[in-house]
């Protein structure tokens, strides 16, 4: 007689969320991708170039790009939406306020003189708009669109899994530059600390450049944050909502 194993009624706890991250193009963008191995179905977060690149590390994570989820419509965040798309026809998802910027990039990168000469093919205009407090999901995947414009005027930010993809408005002690055609620094400003800092403080920040950190850290010391705080007589540490409400730590 052979001992049968043990039933199990639960699966095994495994963490079957998995991000990867790509540094592409010329303006060292991150490109994420966050997906699910037991469903096999992933969001690639910004592709910013080298989708071929891109395409490779979903396939080493097991995974397929069903969504194509943009914080914003920058050059180095699209050029390689088109290139991901042709892959596994990925729906396309941006903010509607960055429409111009998206149908000016063939323009912007001529003018950097990017193209050596040569015409970029122009990124494909979005399947869907995505807004505030909207859910972008795949199977098994499943994430919040915060709108926090300031770096752009359709700037977004996705949370999900106790990750934040910050794009290009919060950066490790820094922030995205607001100095372009859309920028804001009051507005950029609040988006960081009236939303982004209303999420739980060991969420992994993970941004559009450079390296990744943490909610923790940037509030205790992101300088932009601290003079922002300290304008508005917030102690370090202390948490308040919009309306002044202080919340527990
Ligand atoms: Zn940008
Ligand atoms: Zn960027």
């Amino acid at each position: 007689m052979s001992e049968r194993e043990p039933e199990t009624s639960e699966e095994p706890f495994v963490n079957e969320i998995e991000v990867r991250g790509l540094i592409v193009g010329a303006f060292q963008e991150n490109c994420w991708v966050i997906g699910n191995r037991r469903t096999g179905e992933a969001i690639c977060i910004d592709p910013g170039e080298q989708a071929d690149d891109i395409l490779h590390m979903a396939s080493e994570m097991g995974v397929t790009i069903k969504l194509i989820a943009n914080s914003h419509a920058h050059l180095d965040h699209v050029l390689g939406v088109r290139g991901v798309q042709s892959d596994s026809n990925a729906q396309f998802l941006l903010h509607e306020a960055d429409l111009d910027i998206l149908r000016g990039t063939a323009e912007s990168a001529a003018r950097l003189g990017l193209t050596g000469g040569m015409q970029v093919e122009q990124p494909p205009d979005p399947d869907h708009y995505i807004d505030d407090e909207q859910k972008v999901e795949v199977d098994g995947v499943e994430l919040q669109v915060i709108h926090t414009p300031g770096h752009t005027r359709g700037s977004v930010c996705f949370y999900g899994h106790g990750v934040l993809f910050s794009g290009d408005t919060l950066f490790k002690q820094s922030i995205g530059r607001t100095d372009l055609p859309g920028g804001d620094y009051n507005q950029e400003m609040s988006s960081i600390v009236d939303k982004l800092l209303m999420l739980p403080d060991e969420t992994i920040v993970l941004p559009g450049h450079m390296d990744q950190t943490t909610l923790a850290a940037e509030r205790a010391q992101n300088p932009f944050i601290l003079q922002t705080l300290e304008q508005r007589g917030v102690q370090p540490g202390e948490r308040r909502t919009p309306g002044g409400l202080i919340l527990p730590n």
